[in-house]
């Protein structure tokens, strides 16, 4: 029979019970046995859910205190040699009274630690996460093109790998010990060496593959002993372009796994198989995942190539969106694969695990009936995933949910909250002409230096300034009601006014007004446009304790009215420096946003680009000179296929040049993007005609640069000339030597002199001698040049 099942369960808790847990453990406010009560609970609670809605595979060891990756480096035992040493370990949480009196619980507890984790201790596996005094914390990065961020793997000279946490098998006997029989998931040998970076030259990470699997070989082993009979393993490289190394260490790694005597459920996910399906197939695992909401046209394909003698798991539940899953659509999916595969080895689940998706959609008390009606979270995702497991079983109970999926899909297509006809004839109308400035460049740079007579080397900011405990507080009250518009509205023009003053103090060329009325760089603009819905507890984990609450673009968006200029113009009004007209972009908004699935995503973001160029126009009027369109995200949004990068860039370039194609020649756009490789995507940074662009450098120490000089970029640049993520205040000279090494690759009248991100998260001890500092390297140059 058709089978029902759950690649992976969102760990946060309803009520964000895992954040609030490790924080207070951070904190010293709980020890580690009530934070491992908290995750037990966690799990209890969510393999119940699960097997409450139906579902027959439930997962384990999906759970994490702060990432699966980081969990496979502990079950691998690849802990990073500056964590061994003694005392490393201690700054996992952050030092404090509080900890002190949990001391001797602490210590009475120790043989419990372990247990957690076999002998990596809970402490040292926080302090590789967040770093610690005495050793500073593992690289971060993006979970292929998720915004979830995992721990990136370390790999050094004489690398070597031992069984060191039991977690998987603990967890596969904790869900066993309340009568829940679980598919235990392990982030695949090949995927996690991909992952991980060589920490010693010449370290090729996949050469590791022989010493990595007999660990694999021992967990599958004890999993088997626990009385396991299936495992998930998830290898999403292999929706990625392969080396032949990869290629080959798949079928190096899949010999050895399958000798076991656990079955294998190879999960992909992400995007299509491709020309990695023959490989796929080609590996002796007993089970296949594929993702069927990203490449539903894979399916013809898989089919082709999977024997019905082993189990196809069809995703065919979107794993990754808040949209109520098109039950009848997914269904023909479905009944294709019984058609060639037959009913006994299939299983029907989320296209990916549910990580990516929130908990409950019951929990969301303020969204309209409508717009609820058409939207599914992580538990409702797997009701339909039971629906359509017994509709596959032919079970006429299923027809229930088919009508209400039916309903739903019909009042979104045809809802006129979805479909403004105003925006459909706007986006028809654009022309090419639209997304070009009036002048090129050269032209644009002489005018707009007629009109703002900067000095060489301008200095300025990327906008935001330090969001205080009192810019905080104050939003919380005004959110409560209980600081009124008047008294919120003169908080933030203080705050504004003083941030003026500071930096005319300061001496920079180019003010920005703070964003202290920001909450959130898109969520602000969100709340302002058309189309937009912003739940309660939509959380997601973007990472560790950080979850973010991303808005829901359901809808054509339009701008009914100005978003930042009253802003930007009272900041102008104070001062007869330039201040910056400060806008988050397209491609930005779209990919930190939950995004409508029944129209392309350039639509969309083209559709966000022409209100954002309507705020330019606004701005424009009330005499802002400089405006900023950060883009911080366009890289990000590449796809993970190299043959699909092109078609990305060109919309999300053309997008961006819509946003800001509008201005007039005497108008200087900027845009600023971080923390991401630029030297790949150069051509498509300098199609977007920015005037000036302000990225991110000093961590590299200019490197980036190199990428900017190859190409001869022919705008203005501001390259970051200190890390705002450091609290460390960055001396006069650091700052000159990094512009002198900017200049090796631009021309000075390139040369803008910036932080290198918005300096929201530091505080204002820090920002004000930072900052004093730069101007002053700003001079020096301009002495020496
Ligand atoms: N203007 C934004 C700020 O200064 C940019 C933030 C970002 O790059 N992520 O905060
Ligand atoms: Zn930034």
């Amino acid at each position: 029979m058709v089978q029902s099942a759950n690649l992976g369960f969102p760990r946060i808790g309803l009520k964000r019970e895992l954040k609030k847990a490790t924080e207070a453990y951070w904190k010293g406010e709980i020890d580690y046995v009530t934070l491992r009560k908290t995750g037990a609970e966690l799990r209890e609670r969510h393999w119940r859910l699960q097997r409450d809605a139906g579902i027959e595979v439930i997962p384990s060891n999906d759970f994490s205190f702060y990432d699966q990756v980081l969990d496979t480096t502990a079950m691998v035992g690849a802990i990073p040699p500056r964590y061994r040493t003694s005392g490393a370990a201690n700054g996992g949480r952050i030092a404090s009274s509080a900890r002190t009196a949990n001391a001797y619980a602490m210590m009475a507890d120790v043989a419990e630690t372990a247990e957690i984790l076999g002998s990596v201790d809970l402490d040292t596996y926080f302090a590789m996460a967040r770093g610690s005094a005495a050793a500073p914390a593992m690289e971060m990065t993006k979970w292929f093109d998720t915004n979830y961020h995992y721990i990136v793997p370390e790999f050094y000279e004489g690398q070597e790998f031992r069984l060191a946490s039991r977690k998987p098998i603990d967890e596969f006997k904790e869900a066993k010990a309340l009568d829940i029989h679980t598919r235990p998931v392990l982030i695949g040998p090949v995927t996690y060496l991909s992952l991980g970076k060589a920490k010693s030259p010449d370290l090729e990470p996949l050469t590791l593959l022989n010493r990595l699997l007999p660990v694999y070989s021992e967990v599958l082993a004890d999993l088997a002993d626990a009385g396991a009979d299936w495992v998930q393993i998830d290898e999403p490289i292999l929706a990625l372009d392969l080396s032949d190394a990869q290629r080959e260490a798949l079928g190096v790694a899949y010999q050895a796994l399958t000798r076991g005597r656990v079955k294998i459920l190879l999960a992909t996910y992400f995007e299509k198989l491709d020309d990695n399906l023959a490989l796929a197939a080609s590996l002796p695992v007993q089970g296949l995942h594929v993702d069927l909401v990203r490449a539903p046209e894979q399916l013809d394909a898989v089919l082709s190539v999977w024997p019905r003698t082993r189990v196809l798991s069809l995703g065919v539940v979107d794993g990754r969106n808040i949209w109520r899953t098109d039950l009848s659509q997914a269904f023909k999916l479905v009944e294709k694969a019984i058609a060639s595969h037959g009913r006994d080895n299939l299983q029907i689940a989320p296209s990916c695990s549910l990580l990516h998706a929130p908990v409950d959609l019951a929990s969301e008390t303020k969204l309209d009936a409508e717009l609820k009606s058409w939207l599914a979270f992580a538990k409702q995702k797997l009701i339909e995933i039971q629906a359509l497991t017994r509709a596959a079983s032919q079970c006429r109970s299923a027809a229930e949910a088919f009508d209400a999926s039916d309903a739903a899909v019909k009042s979104r297509s045809g809802s006129p909250r979805v479909h403004d006809a105003n925006v459909a004839a706007r986006l028809a109308a654009v022309t090419p002409r639209d997304a070009q400035r009036a002048s090129p460049y050269a032209t644009r740079h002489d005018t707009q230096q007629k009109r703002l007579s900067l000095p060489k080397f301008p200095t300025t900011t990327i906008g935001s300034f330090p969001q205080t405990e009192e810019v905080r507080k104050a939003r919380a009250a005004h959110r409560r009601n209980e600081l009124g518009d008047t008294a919120y509205d003169t908080f933030l023009r203080e705050a504004t006014e003083k941030a003026i003053r500071i930096q005319e103090e300061l001496d920079i060329d180019v003010l920005v007004h703070g964003e202290f009325e920001r909450n959130d760089m898109v969520e602000y603009f969100g709340e302002q446009l058309s189309g937009f819905a912003f739940t309660q507890n939509a959380w997601v984990q973007s990472y560790g304790s950080r979850y973010v609450k991303p808005p829901v673009i359901f809808g054509d968006v339009s701008r009914p009215k100005p978003m930042t200029v009253g802003w930007s113009a009272y900041a102008q009004s104070l001062t007869s420096r330039p201040v910056k007209g400060m806008l988050t972009g397209p491609v930005t908004i779209l990919q930190w946003s939950f995004v409508r699935d029944d129209q392309p995503r350039s639509v969309t973001c083209r559709q966000i680009a022409l209100a954002i160029r309507d705020e330019v126009a606004d701005l424009e009027k009330v005499g802002i000179g400089i405006i900023q369109i950060d883009e911080p995200a366009l890289r990000e949004g590449l796809p993970l296929r190299r043959a699909h990068w092109d078609a990305y860039l060109r919309w999300a370039v053309e997008c961006f040049r819509l946003a800001a194609g509008g201005a007039a020649d005497q108008t200087q756009v900027h845009t600023h993007m971080c923390y991401c490789e630029f030297n790949d995507i150069m051509p498509s940074i300098a199609a977007l005609d920015a005037d000036v662009i302000s990225i991110e450098t000093s961590r590299s120490q200019m490197e980036l640069l190199e990428a900017f000089s190859d190409f001869r970029y022919p705008n203005e640049i501001g390259p970051g000339v200190y890390d705002i993520h450091s609290p460390r205040c960055p001396h006069v000279h650091d700052m000159t030597d990094l512009i002198g090494k900017a200049r090796a690759h631009l021309v000075p009248e390139q040369i803008w002199i910036n932080p290198d991100c918005g300096l929201k998260t530091r505080k204002w001890e820090e920002v004000l001698p930072a900052l004093k500092n730069m101007v002053e390297a700003a001079k020096k140059m301009r002495e020496s040049a």
